[in-house]
């Protein structure tokens, strides 16, 4: 992913396994590691709450609040402090329940990056599009989706699909079934 090493400048560089650039010049190592980003299903009496995308990657697609993992932050307050930059609502950090986790590719700015996306669900009966202050520079809207009239190919991530998904065939079922 370097032209050239940060620290000697060789052309020699080299970006291995998808995670590793190394220098043979001067030994330089440098790990693109993975990255941890939250996701959250927001379950309401009058839907699942989705947003639009405001921004690449995925613009104008669904998708869950949510988002990358700060550093030295935990799964569940990044969750919490992305639902309310996000959506400007604020829950205890205990409400969000980790039920799947999934790989994804979020490729932004030529750089791809692997993260390991960690899905929550909240259920929140009486939220209603009022209750919330979007945040512009991101969302474009929010949508209460019915689960019968969602449609999965509307949605940006593949991770994202697969927890839907679940949460739909485990935990939804098991209320509403
Ligand atoms: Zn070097």
């Amino acid at each position: 992913m370097f032209r050239y090493c940060p620290a000697c400048a060789s052309e020699k560089i080299r970006f291995e396994q998808c995670r590793v650039n190394c220098c043979p010049e001067c030994g330089f190592t440098y790990y693109h590691n993975t990255a941890a980003a939250t996701g959250c299903i927001i379950r309401t009496n009058e839907g699942l709450l989705f947003i639009i995308r405001g921004r690449e990657p995925g613009k104008g697609k669904l998708d869950l609040p949510g988002g990358f993992v700060d550093p030295g932050e935990g799964a569940m307050d990044g969750m919490r402090r992305e639902i309310i930059e996000e959506l400007g609502i604020d829950y205890k950090t205990g409400d969000f329940k980790l039920f799947a986790s999934f790989p994804n590719k979020y490729f932004y700015k030529n750089i791809s990056y692997n993260t390991c996306d960690l899905f929550f669900h909240l259920d929140v009966p009486d939220l209603t599009e009022k209750d919330l202050h979007p945040d512009s520079s991101e969302i474009s809207a929010v949508r209460f989706i019915k689960t019968e009239e969602l449609e999965l190919e509307q949605i940006a991530f593949e991770s994202v699909k697969k927890a839907i998904c679940i949460y739909l065939d485990t935990i939804y079922l098991n209320k509403h079934g």
